[in-house]
């Protein structure tokens, strides 16, 4: 009989060996199944306990009696759980054949085994956390820097739901007097406001856009940012490389050309996960062998957020160099001039000439010299502006696409105020611009639309 097919149940922290596993149950088997496995500590059997409270005891086969582990058992009693369901969570020693055989006797009376996101799937169909602080779970666990952590906190607790939620509450404020005065016209309820409305939208506009243009630096806090080191051979490219991750992972040889692949590896400047790609450097007349790494010097190109542009101070400048300058036209990036420590043979400002809007960079690779002003750069370079100490980024693509759409749609909204255009093309634009902030928060529009029509206007009176 399998009683508790809603019961699920994993492992909540990493399989492998670790100070301590933590095997999670949720839904209504869970506590009877934690009670037939639990035993008190001298192996007595414990008929109930206190929710919300850490209990030692053991847990043990019922088949036999065996005893498996020593471990904290708590019961997270419901709706005050992750999933607001009754949960049990049992924190085992660490070994993976310990917390297997656990997680096995749970899953014999009749726990199903948890699909990935399944406990906070539910807490989001419990109505526990919205999508946006589901999604904020996910990224809690992923995040790689202090911003990361500290913008993914602040929308697991509820700082973005709240704001849109507070821009929706706005819109549908007004949405629901053009419905009213569409739908009860002999009601006198004229949609006479549009001057007020025009304001209330232009506004609530100006913040939908504003959290769009966190998106860029609250991406970068997530996932990290590109840099691609481009220059040709012998400038310096897997020594600056090096010097930046402060240990030798690249070869740094005198010949050129020794990189023929590129090298990625991440570093952590600052708050900012970044990875370096070190490429194979540019040549005019590339030697076939090097066709492949000029190849993948272009894809690094493309693909990385900033370039720098790396020259070699103590060389004549050659076309080689000049095809640097093709290369990387339209990219953001920085001009760095390396081996400074060396007797010039051209003066930096040559290329001023050439890179007029970049001032460059003097740095040396090898002693080092110049490189914490080279860092500060490649920070504020891929920020590029400002980060506000506090407040909400925008950190997913899927949120960013509908604040995009809404922002168009509360455009429309407003053209159709401005023309005098019928309320229907406003309700229908305005209706548009909620569904995709609620559909952030995962809500739909409908019932929330004739809750707000029915309490604010005396319709049946
Ligand atoms: P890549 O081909 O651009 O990756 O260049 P490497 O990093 O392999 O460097 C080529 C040679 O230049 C090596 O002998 C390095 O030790 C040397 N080199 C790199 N940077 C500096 C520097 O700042 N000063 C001096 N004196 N030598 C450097």
């Amino acid at each position: 009989m399998n009683f508790h097919s809603d019961t699920i149940a994993a492992m909540a922290t990493p399989v492998g060996e670790g100070g301590v596993s933590i095997i999670r149950i949720s839904g209504q088997g869970a506590l009877p199944i934690a009670l037939k496995l639990f035993r008190s500590p001298d192996g007595k059997s414990v008929g109930e306990i206190t929710p919300h409270r850490v209990h030692f005891g053991i847990i043990h086969d019922p088949a036999n009696g065996q005893c498996i582990d020593e471990v904290f058992l708590t019961w997270f009693k419901a709706p005050k759980s992750f999933t607001a369901e009754d949960v049990v969570e049992v924190s085992a020693h660490g070994g993976l054949f310990v917390s297997s055989r656990i997680l096995d006797l749970i899953l014999d009376q009749g726990a199903h085994l948890a699909e990935p996101g399944e406990f906070t799937r539910r807490a989001f169909t419990n109505g526990r956390i919205d999508l946006s602080q589901a999604e904020a779970v996910a990224d809690l666990i992923a995040a790689a820097s202090e911003k990361a952590m500290q913008s993914a906190i602040g929308q697991l607790k509820g700082q973005l739901s709240e704001q849109l939620n507070g821009l929706y509450d706005r819109l549908l404020l007004i949405l629901s007097q053009i419905e009213a005065a569409i739908d009860f016209p002999e009601e006198d309820l004229d949609f006479k406001e549009s001057n007020r409305s025009e304001s209330k939208i232009r506004s609530v506009r100006k913040e939908v856009d504003a959290l769009i243009r966190t998106y860029r630096q609250g991406k970068i806090f997530r996932e990290g940012a590109s840099v691609a080191l481009v220059g040709k051979p012998n400038v310096g490219k897997s020594s600056l490389l090096n010097a930046l991750l402060q240990e030798d992972r690249a070869i740094v040889t005198p010949h050129p050309g020794t990189t023929r692949d590129t090298i990625e590896e991440r570093v952590r400047i600052r708050d900012i996960h970044i990875n370096i790609i070190d490429s194979a450097g540019l040549r005019s007349h590339p030697e076939t062998i090097e066709e492949e790494g000029i190849r993948r010097t272009r894809s690094a190109v493309e693909r990385a957020d900033l370039v720098l542009v790396i020259f070699d101070r103590s060389q004549p400048l050659d076309a080689n160099d000049d095809l640097m300058h093709r290369e990387v036209e339209d990219k953001t990036k920085l001009i760095i001039v390396n081996k400074c420590d060396l007797k010039e043979d051209w003066p930096a400002n040559v290329l001023k000439e050439k890179f007029p809007d970049a001032e460059p960079i003097l740095i040396s690779a090898k002693a080092p010299r110049g490189l914490d002003a080279l860092v500060d750069s490649i920070h504020s370079h891929i920020l590029d502006g400002p980060v506000p100490r506090e407040g909400i980024f925008i950190t997913r693509e899927r949120h960013r696409a509908h604040l995009v759409q809404a922002s168009e749609a509360l455009k429309k909204t407003l053209n159709s105020l401005e023309q005098k255009l019928s309320e229907e093309f406003v309700a229908t634009d305005l209706t548009i611009a909620m569904n995709h902030l609620g559909a952030i928060l995962g809500k739909t529009i409908e019932d929330d639309l004739l809750d707000q029509i029915f309490s604010t206007f005396c319709i049946g009176k």
